[in-house]
C-alpha cells in the first residue's frame, strides 16, 4: 500500500512551501488508503535545532497534516546508513577515496575550466587503496556509471534524462565517518518503505543522483513526483514580503487552518475550476499527474478572499475558540487575553454572526469585536468624537431615557424603542444611530447597532450612555 513522507530538514520553522509539500504528501497517502511518515532530516548536526522540530510539528498540527507512526529522526540511523556504505563497497559498487582538500579543489577547478559538470575526475575509483597515503580518513564514493543515462518516469516533471558522463561519483559516506543527505535519504526511503516521494523541484537533481544509489543497491526507486516551487506574484523567487513565511507566521495572521489548506492545494494542483474544496473533496479529487509543471504563484490576496470564505462559513463556537488561540500568536493583542472570561466569551459568541461576516482574517475578527472589551470610560477616536457634539450629547441623554424603560433587551426590543423614539423626535434612524455607535463603541463604525446593543447588554449600554451624557 502507499506510504508517503514528508522530509523537513530542521533549519528554520515550517515554511510555506513545506507546508504545501507535507499536504500534497498527506493527501495523496489519505486518497490511496496509506500512510504518511514523518522524518526529521537532523543530520546537519549545526544548523538543526530543536526550536526548528518543534515549529515543524507544532504547525502540522494546527495544519492538521498529521502523520503515520512516531517521527523518524534521520541522525539516529547514522549507523545504518555506514553499514550500507560499507555493504557497497564490498560489493566493489564503491571505493575509499583519498583525495586531498587541495587534491579535489584542483580537479574542481580544471572540471569547471573545461566547462564540465563533473567535477571528480575518478582519481581514486580504480587505484589501488595500499597507495593511500597513511593516516588519511577516506571518504566512501559510489561508483556510478560513466556512460549511458540515468532517468527518471517523474509523475509530474515526466521523462527526465541525464547523461551518465555529467554526474559525478558521489560521496556516500564523509572522512569523519557521517553519511551524506543523499546517502541517508535513500536508505531511509528504503527502509521506511516508501512508496512515492513527493518533493520540491528543487531536488529533481538529486533524484539522479538518488537514482544511481538505488541502482548500486539494486533496490526499487520509489514514484517520483517533483512539484514546481512557489513563486512571488510577480514571477521570481517567492521573498518574505510576498509569503516566504513560516506557517506560523500565516496563523499570527489569523489565518484558518482550513483555509490555508484549501489555498495551498491549489498552488500548483487544480481541478477544474473548483476554488473551494472540503478536507474530503480534497483528497477524493486530489492525484499526482494533476499538478502542473510550472510554478505556482502565491497571492495574498486570493488566501486572504478564502479565509473571509472559511470564516464565513465556520461555527461561532470554533471560531471563538480560534480567536482564543491567535490571541497567544500575536503580541500586540494579548492584552485581550486577561479580558477573556465568561461573560465576554458568551458576547463574542453573541455578536459572531455579525462580525464574521466582514472578516477576512481572525485578527480583523479581533479588532471589530473590541467594543465588548474596551473598558469605561471609553476611548473615542478623534473622527468620532467629532461626533459629540452638544446637540448630540443631549440627544444621547435623551435617548438613554427612552432606552431605560425596555427590559427584555435584544435586538429587537431596542430596535424597536429606537425607531419609536426617532419618529416621535421627527428624526432619521441614522441621525439617532451614528451617535448612538459612537457612545457604544468610541468609534465610526462597528457591527450593526442593534448587534452591539445586544451584545452589550441593558446595564453596560445604559452606563456607556450616560457616560457621554451632558
Ligand atoms: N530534507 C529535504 C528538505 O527539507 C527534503 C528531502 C526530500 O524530500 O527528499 O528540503
Amino acid at each position: 500500500s502507499v506510504v508517503t513522507r514528508f522530509a523537513p530538514s530542521p533549519t528554520g520553522f515550517l515554511h510555506i512551501g513545506g507546508a504545501r509539500t507535507a499536504l500534497f504528501n498527506w493527501l495523496y497517502a489519505k486518497k490511496r488508503g496509506g500512510k504518511m511518515l514523518l522524518r526529521i532530516e537532523d543530520t546537519d548536526r549545526e544548523r538543526s535545532t530543536e526550536p526548528a522540530i518543534a515549529a515543524i510539528l507544532d504547525g502540522l498540527k494546527w495544519l492538521g497534516l498529521d502523520w503515520d507512526g512516531d517521527v523518524i529522526y534521520q541522525f539516529s540511523r547514522a549507523a545504518r546508513h555506514r553499514e550500507v556504505a560499507e555493504a557497497l563497497l564490498a560489493s566493489g559498487k564503491a571505493y575509499r577515496c583519498y583525495a586531498t582538500a587541495e587534491e579535489l579543489t584542483a580537479m574542481r577547478e580544471k572540471a569547471r575550466a573545461e566547462g564540465r559538470t563533473r567535477l571528480y575526475d575518478g582519481l581514486w575509483r580504480d587505484r589501488d587503496p595500499s597507495e593511500a597515503p597513511a593516516g588519511m580518513k577516506p571518504t566512501i564514493r559510489l561508483k556510478a556509471p560513466q556512460t549511458g543515462e540515468t532517468v527518471i518516469e517523474d509523475q509530474v516533471q515526466g521523462r527526465v534524462v541525464w547523461q551518465n558522463e555529467n554526474l559525478d561519483d558521489l560521496v556516500l559516506l564523509r572522512g569523519d565517518g557521517n553519511p551524506t543527505y543523499m546517502l541517508a535519504v535513500v536508505v531511509d526511503d528504503h527502509d521506511m518503505r516508501v512508496t512515492h516521494v513527493i518533493r520540491g523541484d528543487d531536488h529533481l537533481i538529486n533524484a539522479a543522483r538518488q537514482k544511481q544509489i538505488y541502482d548500486a543497491l539494486e533496490w526499487d526507486l520509489p514514484s517520483m513526483s517533483h512539484i514546481p516551487l512557489i513563486h512571488g506574484p510577480d514571477g521570481s523567487k517567492l521573498s518574505k514580503r510576498h509569503g516566504a513565511l513560516g506557517v506560523d507566521a500565516y496563523r499570527a495572521m489569523g489565518y484558518l487552518p482550513a483555509a490555508l489548506r484549501n489555498y495551498l492545494v491549489r498552488l500548483g494542483w487544480s481541478h477544474g475550476d473548483q476554488e473551494i474544496f472540503s478536507t474530503q473533496e480534497m483528497i477524493d479529487a486530489f492525484d499526482l499527474p494533476a499538478i502542473g509543471r510550472s510554478a505556482a504563484r502565491f497571492d495574498f490576496a486570493k488566501l486572504e478572499n478564502l479565509n473571509g470564505h472559511y470564516i464565513r462559513h465556520a461555527d461561532d463556537r470554533s471560531l471563538v475558540a480560534m480567536f482564543e488561540d491567535v490571541l497567544n500568536y500575536v503580541p500586540d493583542r494579548s492584552h485581550l487575553k486577561a479580558k477573556l472570561n465568561d461573560t465576554t466569551r458568551a458576547q463574542l459568541l453573541q455578536a459572531m454572526p455579525s462580525l464574521k461576516e466582514r472578516a477576512k482574517t481572525l485578527i480583523e475578527l479581533i479588532d471589530s469585536s473590541y467594543f465588548i472589551f474596551a473598558d469605561r470610560p471609553l476611548e473615542v477616536e478623534p473622527k468620532a468624537a467629532a461626533l459629540l457634539t452638544p446637540e448630540n450629547r443631549q440627544l444621547i441623554g435623551r435617548l438613554r431615557l427612552a432606552l431605560e424603560p425596555v427590559s427584555s433587551w435584544t435586538s429587537e426590543t431596542t430596535e424597536a424603542a429606537m425607531r419609536a423614539f426617532a419618529e416621535a423626535n421627527n428624526l432619521k434612524l441614522g441621525a439617532v444611530a451614528q451617535p448612538l455607535r459612537v457612545a457604544l463603541t468610541g468609534r465610526t463604525t462597528s457591527p450593526g447597532i442593534f448587534d452591539v446593543l445586544a451584545v452589550l447588554g441593558r446595564q453596560e449600554c445604559l452606563a456607556r450612555l450616560g457616560d457621554q451624557t451632558p
